[in-house]
């Protein structure tokens, strides 16, 4: 492996912890994890031939244990490109980035996704939405590698619901082409403010986390069923459901991911139980024993 690995030219680290990369601070090592800066260096690394795992800014997943398996940061591959009001942005962009690039260009229809801490490519996974919108809203093609080549595929061929895409596992999402509209970007920004006020006023910002745990059983909200069960600031080691906002779990300090494990398990065994509501992870677990 490590042969084949420096004659790759691609920027790696061994043993790196993911509790540094992953927004919980929390995660196991990875024996490797790869920036690949662009396509060539992406066909590089799948051809290695290496069981392998995409990961984009790690806010929506928590890792346990990976077993011979190689990650893959896609934070270097973040270039856009505008065409009028098209905007293709590369998978490790982060969705901040394409909406401040946006607007530059007197270009809105990016701001409901404002304070998703999220790259393109993990937005694309979870259809990940907030203030009324998603991620497909906006979208008309992703790109995806398959059979050594990049192909186009349209939106309509791709099935997107709440939280949730049939995007598969083994997919790689390469970029995106998204269409925007020209509008006034000083009133975008003012409606931006009012949503991270939101954000600011009724989620633990300040605390590392994955945001919402569990998907909503529409038309319930998970926080709430949690809050109404009287689990907030239920903790395991330093993993705390937060006071603030139910649906998440905040690392106080040093939560290691089977703390985290534990609680998610913790809180949703008691919501069935007293409830009957099966609660659905939104949160990515890896966990390859
Ligand atoms: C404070 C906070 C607030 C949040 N608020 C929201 C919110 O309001 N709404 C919301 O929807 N989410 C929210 N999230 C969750 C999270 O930010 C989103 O789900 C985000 O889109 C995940 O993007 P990511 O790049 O971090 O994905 P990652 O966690 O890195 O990856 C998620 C999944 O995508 C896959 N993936 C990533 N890139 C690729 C690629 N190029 N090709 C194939 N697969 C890929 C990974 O393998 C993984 O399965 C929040 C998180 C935090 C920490």
């Amino acid at each position: 492996m490590q042969d084949d690995i420096s004659k790759l030219n691609i920027e790696f680290y061994r043993n790196f912890e993911l509790s540094k990369y992953c927004t919980w601070r929390s995660g196991c090592l990875a024996d490797y994890i790869f920036y690949p800066k662009n396509l060539n260096d992406l066909y590089k690394l799948i051809n290695l031939k290496k069981k392998f795992y995409m990961v984009g800014n790690g806010s929506n997943t928590l890792f346990l244990n990976l077993k011979d398996t190689i990650l893959i940061s896609t934070k270097k591959m973040n270039s856009i490109e505008f065409d009028g009001e098209y905007v293709v942005a590369e998978c490790g962009t982060a969705l901040n980035v394409v909406m401040n690039k946006s607007l530059d260009k007197g270009l809105l229809g990016f701001e409901f996704l404002t304070g998703i801490p999220g790259t393109v490519g993990g937005a694309l996974i979870t259809n990940a939405g907030a203030n009324g919108g998603e991620i497909s809203d906006v979208l008309v093609s992703v790109f995806f590698i398959k059979n050594g080549k990049e192909i186009e595929v349209k939106k309509e061929e791709i099935e997107f619901k709440y939280r949730t895409s049939s995007i598969k596992r083994n997919e790689i999402i390469t970029k995106a082409k998204f269409l925007l509209r020209k509008g006034d970007p000083d009133k975008a920004r003012i409606q931006i403010k009012e949503y991270l006020n939101h954000r600011n006023n009724t989620q633990p910002v300040r605390w590392p986390s994955a945001g919402s745990v569990f998907k909503n059983p529409l038309p319930n909200y998970a926080g709430l069923i949690i809050e109404n069960l009287g689990l907030k600031g239920l903790s395991v080691g330093d993993a705390q459901v937060s006071n603030i906002h139910s649906n998440y779990i905040i690392n106080k300090n040093n939560a290691s991911p089977e703390n985290i494990l534990s609680l998610v398990n913790m809180v949703k065994d008691k919501v069935l139980k007293d409830t009957g509501i099966k609660l659905e992870n939104e949160i990515r677990i890896i966990d390859e024993k």
